[in-house]
């Protein structure tokens, strides 16, 4: 089966052994092993289910067959969770009540769970249907609402004398939703090569005085290679659609992606009990769209290694070839829990989605607040005119012959500026982001290092090494082709 016939990796995909995980959970009801009730709902202070009859908590149990030896991976093992979505596939699904027999329609649109009309049990789908709304595995809620509330709260608090009036009257945490959203978990088990030029500083000296004091630096040249192995753990990428465009002017879902990383070690089995009293979002993405930003992320992360071990080069490294190879990966589609705070803030017939968002496991926080324009701007004036008059008025009476003082003249100038730049990003945080490359697990093994001096450089201007790219990122950039999308439900 194949329904991308233009994918690049074709053969490469061809070639590899692709496994699949199954989830061992049927459909129907998951009833209590101590008294057989199946009324089991999330308990909210431990994520544990609890049957509401005899009050027996149960721990998830982990997805069988997951290799957790990520040197042991070679090709590909995929989750039953990933397969594509099938367009117009039926979001209805019909069983039979465990309890008393009867026929429950359960629309999956609305949730995977049901109860029963006539015995009140909970029916639940837990095994494949192909419109991306049953996960492999679930981080359940850990946090509780009320924690989630203060977490909020408080963010909003630090932000308070610049936020939007219309905002700060309307904000309440009430309404703060618990949603799972939905992500796609890939393990790597990859090799990675990357050779080039590193500079290391020797010194740095000033010479002249006044106008004419420069700076210069003297650098060792080296020859740098590193050859390692590196297994990668749970990098963790968004599969909404929406929740992917980190760059949206009308959503801040940048947000929702700085409160990563999870603790995806303690992902179980996934349930839909789990989701009683909480919201979920569904995947609307193939995993195979993903595979080129995966691939690039799993990329920068084994290039982030090689800076981290090649901490010597404190001028930068220029790599000038990069050979990255995936020997195995393992992929499982998850549910990760989300406290979500949102507000739609409306100038004109532009709107603007902010959010806040907890994550419900760290409770890491993060958010964007609506600010007061006419009022940051008024402010930023007033301190840009009392600034720069002082700037101007210590120029004109000072005796400039020093850099330290010139800098100072430009800060005084640009005062007003820095700081309405510096409030717009505390309030709307829109560079916020999930820092993947560093977050991200990983283990380097068998590295071999090369670092031979090519050159002593003298009198250079740069402080830093020219044409550096160590820190250049391909993942962040690729972007997700989609081959269809017709559905985003947010429910
Ligand atoms: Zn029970
Ligand atoms: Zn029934």
């Amino acid at each position: 089966m194949n329904n991308n016939p233009i994918n690049p990796n074709e053969k490469e995909v061809k070639n590899e052994q692709t496994i699949e995980i199954n989830n061992s959970k049927k459909n129907n009801q998951m009833k209590c092993p101590s008294c057989g009730a199946s009324e089991l709902v999330p308990n909210p202070k431990t994520g544990k289910l609890r049957c509401n009859y005899c009050y027996t908590e149960f721990d998830g149990k982990e997805l069988e067959g997951v290799e957790k030896n990520l040197k042991k991976l070679k090709g590909k093992r995929k989750g039953t969770g990933t397969k594509n979505i099938k367009e117009g596939a039926n979001d209805v699904v019909t069983l039979k009540c465990g309890s008393c027999g009867a026929e429950v329609v359960i629309d999956t649109q609305n949730a995977p769970h049901a109860r029963c009309h006539w015995c009140r049990s909970i029916l639940s789908i837990n095994s494949q249907i192909e419109n991306g709304a049953i996960p492999d595995v679930i981080l359940p809620f850990q946090t509780p609402k009320e924690v989630a509330q203060q977490k909020i709260n408080d963010f909003v608090g630090k932000r308070n004398f610049f936020a939007n009036p219309t905002f700060k009257k309307e904000f309440t945490t009430e309404n703060i939703m618990g949603v799972y959203f939905p992500y796609v978990l890939v393990d790597g088990n990859c090799h990675a090569k990357l050779s080039g030029k590193g500079e290391h500083l020797v010194r740095s000296y000033t010479t002249g005085s006044g106008d004419n004091k420069k700076t210069y630096y003297d650098a060792d040249l080296y020859k740098v290679e590193r050859d390692f192995d590196i297994t990668i753990d749970d990098l963790t990428i968004e599969t909404n659609s929406n929740r992917l465009d980190k760059t949206s002017n009308t959503q801040t879902n940048n947000i929702i992606n700085s409160i990563m990383p999870f603790d995806t070690e303690n992902c179980i089995e996934y349930q839909s009990n789990y989701l009683i009293g909480y919201s979920s979002e569904r995947r609307d993405v193939n995993i195979d769209d993903l595979e080129a930003k995966v691939n690039a992320e799993l990329k920068d992360i084994a290039k982030y290694a090689a800076k981290e071990d090649a901490k010597f080069y404190d001028r930068g490294i220029k790599w000038e070839s990069e050979d990255f190879k995936i020997i195995g990966s393992q992929w499982l589609a998850a549910y990760l829990p989300v406290w979500l705070y949102s507000y739609q803030e409306v100038k004109g017939n532009k709107k603007v989605l902010h959010y806040v968002a907890v994550n419900a496991r760290t409770n890491e926080t993060m958010g964007s607040v609506p600010i007061n324009t006419p009022l940051l701007l008024l402010i930023s004036t007033i301190i840009e005119i009392i600034c720069g008059t002082l700037g101007l008025f210590l120029f004109l009476t000072t005796a400039s012959d020093d850099n330290d003082k010139s800098i100072g003249f430009l800060l005084l100038f640009a005062a007003g500026f820095i700081f309405y730049g510096y409030i717009y990003s505390r309030y709307r945080n829109k560079s916020a982001r999930h820092v993947y490359e560093k977050e991200t697990k990983k283990e380097v093994t068998n590295m071999k290092r090369v670092d031979e001096l090519l050159e002593h450089k003298k009198g250079l201007r740069n402080s830093m090494m020219e044409g550096r790219n160590e820190n250049e990122l391909i993942g962040e950039k690729t972007e997700v082709v989609r081959q269809k999308k017709e559905k985003n439900i947010l429910k």
